[in-house]
């Protein structure tokens, strides 16, 4: 595994992906998710430029981020994994961003539990877009009603959604699936919700993803090989 040269290589096709689909060129952001990855391969990611980390263990989050904390302060840690409520506390004093709020009872204690020295955690309401095969993330239906409770948590910065579809074949497939969080997004919008994150897109989704216009893709094997 080239890990410097995988960084370039999705950061060059990203750029490309933006022109490829109308996108303002530098729309989509590149999250490194480093789940059962070391801290070298992290740090390797470093050396190429990466700056912005996610993952969705807390236990083996908590032990990377405070490694880094001194020799990499530029870094942001993003939490992208299903969240229980006892962990919100570490989640809420060590992260800068959370991707995968779906209840108001979650977002209340990380409202609750972030360190008031800290500048309000960044979220993205998670959505279930594939019922059939997903039991995390909310409904479409109750979107709005959860994204109005957290816009007025004043610890709490809401940012947009995320999802994590069920994996489809082909392309058009993969953006039919992708769609729905789009529309979504577009409607909260509507709705005068300040948003300007839609996370999806993960290292086979990629392409269909920026089609969709996603503004931060979460990807890992194509950058560390498989876990
Ligand atoms: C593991 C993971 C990813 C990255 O998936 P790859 O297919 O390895 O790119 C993205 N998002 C979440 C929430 C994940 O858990």
């Amino acid at each position: 595994m080239d890990i410097q040269n995988n960084i370039h290589r999705i950061n060059k096709t990203i750029r490309e992906l933006e022109s490829r689909y109308h996108r303002i060129s530098n729309a989509v952001t590149l999250l490194a998710i480093t789940k059962k990855q070391s801290l070298e391969t992290i740090q390797t990611a470093i050396d190429a430029g990466q700056r912005l980390f996610g993952e969705n263990y807390l236990q083996e989050a908590l032990p990377k981020i405070e490694h880094f904390a001194a020799i990499e302060p530029a870094l942001e840690w993003h939490f992208v994994g299903p969240i229980q409520r006892n962990k919100t506390r570490k989640i809420a004093e060590h992260f800068a961003w959370v991707h995968s709020v779906d209840s108001m009872l979650i977002a209340e204690r990380l409202n609750d539990q972030r360190p008031t020295h800290l500048p309000p955690l960044n979220i993205c309401l998670q959505i279930n877009v594939s019922h059939e095969t997903s039991k995390s993330g909310i409904a479409v239906s109750d979107t709005l009603e959860l994204a109005r409770f957290c816009a007025n948590l004043p610890h709490l910065r809401l940012r947009g959604l995320m999802a994590i579809p069920a994996l489809q074949p082909t392309l058009p497939l993969q953006r039919q699936a992708l769609h729905p969080l789009t529309v979504l997004f577009d409607e909260l919008r509507q709705q005068g919700m300040n948003l300007d994150t839609l996370s999806m897109g993960m290292s086979d989704d990629l392409e269909a993803a920026i089609a969709e216009g996603a503004t931060l893709v979460r990807i890992g094997t194509a950058l560390f090989g498989n876990r």
